[in-house]
């Protein structure tokens, strides 16, 4: 018998126990922390049929209404901070701080949400006719979140979707259920049953929901490869998609800056979340003229760095996630040590007996072709790389896959200039990760399709039904 508390699937309003479970591990201690239901077929069908069957309604009711109710939820969200950011650092393994804000955002997204009416266009308003678009709710929407912001990117799209009146089916990652599942009993009352459903399950679970006939929408979250296999799932039956993937981030330094306080910034932006953030500084080009001060202080605030168990007071910085991607970053520190690429920080990294560690670590400009350059890193390790011509850095940097984000550093109107060239959904000059509540957040080419955040995001949970009145016929 297993001594773990039990989490339930929230279906038609009720909490529904897995037939089976599986393990969620801490990954600060590789403990197991609790099981979670894995969701089968059927019960996937029991949701979709829930959904479908509170959809009319729920897009029926009064938008203030709607709004109300997606408000109420995120303040039922916030009345459990202490609990929820708990169980997020012993799932997630960031420091409480950071749990905090990232349970946080959940009751954040959901007051943007209630703020935000979709508009009617009208086109024409003449004595011949009326003319005008609204955006009406698509369906059945399913959310799939990734293991990084479990919490904040799960309501970014469940709050939005709910609004415009869609129902939702929320799907955690098999790494970080937990919390999202205990957020469903804590809401479930905030909601008509079958308005917000959510599933835990393990790697069927997404493919099934991106192909089920009875969703009408698929937004996730996660990386490139997934979702180009979301894309291919959802052709079957024409879902309409909004992609949020992987990026690899330039930030680009120049001369002529704050050496400590840029460095500082530039820090944070790579190595937040153990740099497990889709939007992190992944590669960071400086200048020659300031490349040794600023690599020496970053290597000083990396020494700084205190990497441990988030429950800890003091850690910056928690584990990774998941054995997998623990895997996957020490890969790519062995693959950078094989080829003798030079470590300003973190090259004999104890590899702790428990717990997936990995302190922030800087390679020293490594080849262009490395793959720490052009791969993905999503954890704490990150190649400065040294440049004097800044046209040659910014084909480099452009010359990726991914298009998601990017930030540059120097006097502002040079900045500036360089940011406008960058091929990327977003760009950050002299700050880092700033997001107003009415700026698009999505990425170019393979980082993603469509956006999320403030009215460009909530509009994605509708589509638009134009209807076209005559004035020139009389009514009988
Ligand atoms: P992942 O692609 O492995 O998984 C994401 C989610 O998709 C999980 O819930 C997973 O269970 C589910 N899933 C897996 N295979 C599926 C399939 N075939 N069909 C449907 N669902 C499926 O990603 P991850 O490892 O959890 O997250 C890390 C990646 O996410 C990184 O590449 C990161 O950059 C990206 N990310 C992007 C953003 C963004 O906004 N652009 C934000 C956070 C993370």
């Amino acid at each position: 018998m297993s001594s773990h508390r039990t989490f339930h699937l929230l279906i038609g309003g009720n909490l529904v126990p897995g037939e089976t479970c599986f393990d969620v591990i801490n990954p600060a201690t590789e403990a197991v922390l609790g099981r979670a239901p894995d969701a089968t077929r059927a019960q996937l069908d029991a949701a979709v049929a829930a959904a479908r069957k509170a959809f009319p309604a729920w897009k029926a009711t009064p938008i203030a209404e709607r709004q109300a109710k997606v408000a109420a939820m995120g303040e039922a969200i916030a009345a459990h901070m202490d609990e929820l950011k708990r169980l997020l650092t012993a799932e997630q393994g960031k420091p409480l701080g950071d749990a905090e804000g990232d349970v946080g955002a959940a009751p954040y997204f959901c007051g943007l949400a209630a703020q935000l009416t979709p508009p009617v266009e009208v086109h024409e308003d003449s004595e011949e006719r009326l003319s005008a678009t609204y955006h009406v709710p698509l369906g059945v929407v399913c959310a799939i979140s990734p293991w990084n912001f479990p919490v904040a990117d799960a309501f970014w799209k469940v709050a939005p979707a709910l609004v415009a009146g869609n129902a939702v089916i929320l799907k955690p990652s098999p790494f970080t259920p937990l919390t999202t599942l205990r957020i469903g009993e804590l809401v479930r009352d905030t909601l008509p049953a079958g308005v917000l459903n959510i599933l835990s399950g393990q790697d069927e679970l997404g493919p099934w929901m991106t192909a089920h006939p009875g969703i009408d929408k698929v937004a996730f979250t996660g990386s490139t490869a997934t979702g180009r296999r979301v894309m291919e799932s959802a052709a079957a039956t024409l879902k309409r998609l909004t992609l949020e993937l992987g990026g690899n981030d330039a930030a680009i330094v120049l001369p002529g800056i704050d050496v400590e306080a840029t460095a500082a910034k530039v820090f944070q932006a790579a190595f937040t979340n153990s740099g497990q953030v889709c939007f992190a500084a992944k590669r960071i080009y400086v200048h020659d003229d300031v490349y040794e001060p600023f690599a020496a202080a970053l290597v000083e605030l990396g020494k700084q760095a205190k990497v441990g168990d988030g429950t800890e007071q003091g850690t910056t910085f928690g584990p990774i996630q998941n054995r997998q991607q623990y895997g996957r970053v020490m890969d790519l520190i062995e693959d950078s040590r094989a080829n003798g690429y030079k470590f300003l920080l973190g090259e004999d990294v104890e590899v702790p007996e428990k717990g997936y560690f990995i302190p922030p670590t800087i390679i020293d400009n490594p080849p262009e072709t490395s793959r720490i350059v052009q791969e993905e890193q999503f954890g704490p390790v990150l190649p400065l790389l040294r440049f004097d011509d800044i046209e040659a850095v910014l084909q480099k940097a452009n010359d990726s896959e991914y298009g998601l984000g990017g930030s540059v550093w120097g006097p502002p109107d040079q900045a500036e200039a360089i940011a406008h060239r960058l091929d990327t959904g977003m760009v950050w000059v002299n700050e880092f990760g700033s997001l107003a509540h009415s700026q698009p957040f999505g990425g170019r080419k393979q980082s993603g399709y469509g956006v999320a955040n403030g009215m460009p995001g909530l509009l994605e949970f509708t589509t638009p039904h134009t209807i076209v009145t005559s004035r020139k016929v009389a009514s009988a």
